[in-house]
């Protein structure tokens, strides 16, 4: 056991520890390049970045080019996870107050080295990280590590501590003051610009803003930050060149964040068509983390396929449903942290399994259509020029999604992380 575990542990290493040849020549069953898929492709990969994928008898690889034969498998763009928290670990382990309350900030980095390990060998080349839930900026170091090799994991777009209204977030304990908090407070017009500011400075990809949260009568979801807050920190946000996106699961929330300027809603249970058709009309796009759903509810007790469906689950139904009638974008991302990082791809099976998406809508939507609504244009798609981020899986997933647990090969920047 322990000699193949071993193995398993130290292969991102070796692959770290070796300089990748110059040019690699893939050569698989068939390429889906983020768009539609093509049997008979290959794909070569030069210095760390694609360039040219075609028919393999119109490829030519350069003199000492490595050829990987990779037979019955298709190479894909590496996947793009649209909602994680490495910082968090799944809640049936340790609730998410004992997570930020109790376990020292090592205990939290070290277990995220492994998280980030997981993600990127599942085949997750990219994750948009959505807050470190009270580790402080443990994410930039993170990210800092995984870019200069040192642990491996896929690349980081990280938002830090994440903005929550006086009050509205957690933990609470009525018999305590002043508990440590899962996400920086801030409020009106001096202590936001300058909040938003401070998580820019200290290596924020991205803002992420509560616009509603479980505060309102008996713990009903209710909304947070003012129109004015919200407006206020996508501007400041936007000055620097960078997004907002916006937990929400209110049609109020939502309907805020939208008309503030945020670029993706994240949750979205409760929005009205109203509210998905002026997101429509905004460009907004929908994060709707149906695998948290799906997790916190089995976690509350629900027997999955023998009791009744719990009515947080049957919500979730309804707004996908109202999302895609409206023509929304779907943004693919679980709320990976909720449930076991490494798991990422059980967003995708819910929503073909449960939610009646095609295969191929979402596998477009994890690379090619999270990379554009994420603005790197440099991913997503198997195409000349762009970064050689690939993963190959054993079958057709355009076809079968269950085909993306089926990992066979992994490559980030040219470099090997998983090989047959
Ligand atoms: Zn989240």
């Amino acid at each position: 056991m322990c000699y193949r575990l071993l193995l398993f542990c130290l292969l991102p290493w070796l692959a770290q520890a070796q300089t990748p040849p110059a040019a690699t020549l893939l050569h698989p069953a068939a390429v889906f390049d983020g768009q539609d898929l093509h049997p008979g492709w290959a794909v070569l990969v030069e210095n760390g970045k694609i360039t040219a994928a075609g028919p393999a008898a119109q490829l030519t690889a350069p003199a000492g080019a490595r050829t990987l034969e990779l037979p019955g498998l298709t190479l894909l763009p590496g996947l793009i996870e649209g909602h994680s928290h490495l910082l968090l670990h799944p809640y049936n382990e340790t609730s998410w107050d004992d997570q930020v309350l109790k376990e020292p900030l090592a205990l939290r980095v070290a277990r995220a080295t492994v998280h980030a390990q997981r993600t990127l060998l599942a085949g997750f080349t990219t994750t948009r990280d959505l807050g470190t839930e009270g580790a402080g900026y443990a994410d930039v170091g993170l990210k800092q590590a995984i870019d200069e090799g040192i642990i491996p994991g896929p690349r980081l777009l990280v938002a830090t501590r994440a903005l929550v209204a006086t009050g509205s977030y957690g933990p609470h304990l009525a018999a305590v003051d002043d508990l440590p908090q899962g996400a920086q407070e801030a409020d009106g017009v001096d202590g936001i610009i300058r909040a938003v500011r401070e998580q820019i400075g200290r290596g924020a990809d991205v803002v992420k803003v509560y616009a509603d949260y479980r505060w309102g009568p008996g713990g009903t979801a209710a909304p947070t930050f003012s129109q004015e807050e919200l407006t206020l920190i996508v501007q400041t946000a936007r000055s620097t060149g960078r997004g907002v996106v916006a937990h929400a699961s209110t049609a109020e929330g939502m309907r805020r964040a939208v008309l503030a300027g945020v670029e993706t809603i994240e949750h979205g249970d409760a929005g009205t068509p109203e509210v998905f058709r002026l997101m429509k009309q905004r460009g907004v796009a929908l994060c709707p983390t149906v695998a948290a759903t799906d997790a916190t509810s089995q976690y509350k007790g629900w027997k999955k396929g023998q009791g009744p469906t719990p009515e947080r689950v049957l919500a979730k139904h309804r707004a996908v449903q109202a999302a895609l009638q409206a023509g929304v974008t779907l943004v693919m991302g679980g709320d990976v942290g909720v449930f076991p990082h490494g798991d990422n791809a059980r967003e995708l099976e819910l929503l073909v399994n449960d939610y009646g998406l095609a295969p191929l809508q979402v596998l477009r939507a994890a690379t090619a259509g999270n990379a554009q609504v994420f603005h790197l244009a440099d991913r997503g798609r198997i195409a000349p020029g762009l970064l050689a981020d690939l993963v190959a899986v054993a079958g057709d997933p355009t076809r079968q999604v269950e085909a993306l647990r089926q990992v066979r090969l992994v490559m980030k920047g040219g470099v090997l992380y998983r090989q047959p």
